[in-house]
């Protein structure tokens, strides 16, 4: 039986020294103090479920939230746990849940401190309302007819409105799923507060790790795990296994995702793409990875990062469905499971009114779609109509952001300028002071969008005749229209994006469009 942590009335803001492995806390330790009816139940703490409670509270000023979570901590952001974290080895930090962005200024991983939130057992009587998070705490099962939420010791809550925002776990693969012990201790996967806590300490001791994977985790952490390196334990090699030809190869065009493995090995990363893990043996301390290639890697650590697969461990016993291409639980455009039950963020599989059925594992989703739950859950009744956005930053010198389907496997063009320094996440990040770079829509000077018609001539470019991709946008094509746009390190376009996407045109000259870009300005 777990036992519950000392609470220091502060346990949100405080780091957990809590090995990975060890379940969290739970907070408040008995279930008799979660309250058993509310207006308005998130089971989940993460993005989606804060984004809702911002939105149940701002159109329901009254509003009663009691947020069930999982995990151990108050809500947070998962971003900056592959970046920002990594890039500032003040060993002096009194805080290891705070990190710098980009342009030095300090920032806490917490949505909000311990203080906006208030207790789970003053919930039901406080006449102003509020949020209230269960934290360390499972929802075990719906059910949808009689709006009961059962927790694994068999507690009810009964609700008016539940959203279901349960994220994501990280996968892993048989070959260590299945490893004996001795070996398992040195694998891991990475996605929350834990995991950061406990890698920090691994990277300064450590000589040798390597993640597996070429996806976004893959390849942030392998380039900050490296500058890290450099920066306080330069003994420490960083490899980078994964199968792909190149780094975020299902999302960048081949010449791009090459160019940037190209800029992941300058950086110091032991990059060994086109490769698998085949077996894994117990080698003194190491363990050692063996290629299908013929190759060995022998490293301290192994970091798993081939992907996730969404939390819907309580469809089947809760009657809920769950798409079979997606997965995530099957939602309408309204993000409606079922009446009175939502689904938002990595979990859902939702209907994307212009794109079809999608799920969409990125932090301004969760936002976007975590928003439109809460407004439904209110009554606003509204479909999903808004993009969400997302972003991959390699470092303070080299970023993206992304819009609609950016899938390498459809046809693209794209048009690169040469790039300056004020072309880079650092400069947009001193410019702004926010790492969550969805904010800066909002805020980003307005610029005329509407492509000029009469410049038909045919002159696509597959990509630019230089290699130097400094700059550029990347148009991705189906049936001709424009169905995604990553703009490569350029930043406060994404209004640009969002417009040439919903303009629903087939364009004969994209450089034309790539101009309303700006790209060329400077
Ligand atoms: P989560 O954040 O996973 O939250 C779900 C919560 O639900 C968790 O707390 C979980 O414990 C809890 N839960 C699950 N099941 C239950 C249950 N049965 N009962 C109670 N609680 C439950 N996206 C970007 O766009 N840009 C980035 O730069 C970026 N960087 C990232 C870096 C890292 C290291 C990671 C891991 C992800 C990153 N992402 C990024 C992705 C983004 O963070 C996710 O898409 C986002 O966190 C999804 O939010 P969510 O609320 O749907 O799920
Ligand atoms: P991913 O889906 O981006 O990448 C998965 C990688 O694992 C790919 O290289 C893939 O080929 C590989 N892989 C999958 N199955 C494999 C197998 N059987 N054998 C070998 N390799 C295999 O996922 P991720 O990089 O693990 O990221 C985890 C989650 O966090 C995702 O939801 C991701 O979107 C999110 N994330 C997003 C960002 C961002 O948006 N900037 C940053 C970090 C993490
Ligand atoms: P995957 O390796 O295709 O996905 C890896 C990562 O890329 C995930 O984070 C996923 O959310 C993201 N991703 C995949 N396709 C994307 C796209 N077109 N636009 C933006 N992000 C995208 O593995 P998977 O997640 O198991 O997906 C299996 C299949 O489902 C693939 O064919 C994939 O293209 C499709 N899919 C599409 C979307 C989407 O349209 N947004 C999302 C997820 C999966």
């Amino acid at each position: 039986k777990l036992q519950p942590d000392k609470d220091d009335g502060k346990t949100g803001l405080k780091p957990s020294r809590k090995s990975a492995t060890v379940a969290p806390a739970k907070i408040p330790s008995h279930s008799s103090e979660i309250p058993s009816n509310v207006p308005y139940l998130l089971v989940g703490g993460g993005t989606a479920g804060f984004s809702a409670f911002r939105a149940i509270k701002s159109l329901d000023a009254k509003a009663k939230v009691l947020i069930l979570s999982e995990e151990g901590h108050l809500p947070y952001m998962r971003p900056p746990l592959s970046k920002e974290v990594w890039y500032d080895p003040d060993s002096e930090k009194k805080d290891e849940l705070t990190f710098k962005q980009w342009n030095g200024s300090e920032k806490s991983l917490f949505y909000e401190p311990e203080e906006f939130y208030i207790s789970p057992k003053e919930l039901d009587q406080n006449p102003n309302g509020g949020v209230a998070v269960a934290r360390g705490w499972k929802v075990a099962r719906i059910d949808p007819y009689k709006r009961i939420a059962y927790l694994e010791d068999g507690h009810e809550i009964k609700y008016e409105k539940c959203l279901l925002a349960t994220g994501a776990k990280p996968k892993t693969l048989d070959i260590f799923s299945k490893a004996p012990d001795a070996i398992k201790k040195h694998i891991t996967t990475y996605r929350g507060i834990p995991d950061y806590v406990e890698l920090n300490k691994i990277v300064k001791e450590t000589d040798s790790v390597a993640i597996i994977g070429g996806g976004f985790l893959g390849s942030e952490l392998a380039f900050a795990l490296t500058r890290r390196a450099s920066l306080e334990n330069p003994k420490l090699k960083v490899y980078q296994v994964f199968k792909e030809p190149g780094n975020m190869h299902k999302i960048l065009p081949e010449y791009l995702s090459l160019w940037t493995t190209n800029k992941v090995a300058k950086e110091g990363v032991h990059v060994i793409a086109n490769s698998e893990v085949q077996d894994v043996k117990l080698e003194g301390k190491e363990v050692s990875l063996m290629l299908n290639d013929g190759r060995k890697v022998s490293v301290n650590k192994v970091i798993v990062a081939v992907g996730v697969e969404p939390n819907t461990d309580l469809a089947e016993k809760s009657g809920l469905e769950v798409d079979p291409d997606c997965g995530g639980f099957l939602v309408n455009a309204e993000l409606e499971a079922r009446s009175n039950l939502y689904a938002a963020g990595d979990c859902s599989c939702f209907y994307d009114v212009k794109f079809g059925r999608r799920r969409v594992e990125h932090h301004d989703h969760a936002v976007i779609s975590g928003r439109l739950a809460g407004e439904n859950m209110v009554g606003a009744g509204k479909p999903y109509l808004h993009q969400s956005m997302f972003w991959s930053d390699l470092g303070p010198d080299i970023g993206f952001e992304a819009i609609g389907i950016v899938d390498s496997s459809l046809p693209t063009v794209a048009v690169f300028a040469k790039a300056s320094d004020r072309d880079s996440p650092k400069a947009i990040v001193a410019e702004s002071n926010d790492n969550i770079r969805s904010n800066y829509e909002a805020s980003a000077s307005s610029i005329n969008s509407s492509p000029s018609p009469q410049n038909t001539e045919k002159s696509m470019v597959e990509n630019s005749a230089t290699d130097d991709y400094g700059k550029g946008i990347i148009f991705y094509l189906r049936d001709e229209l424009v169905v995604g746009i990553v703009l490569w390190n350029v930043f406060r376009r994404m209004t640009v994006a969002r417009q040439v996407l919903k303009d629903d045109r087939k364009y004969d000259d994209l450089n034309e469009v790539a101009k309303l870009f700006h790209i060329f300005d400077e």
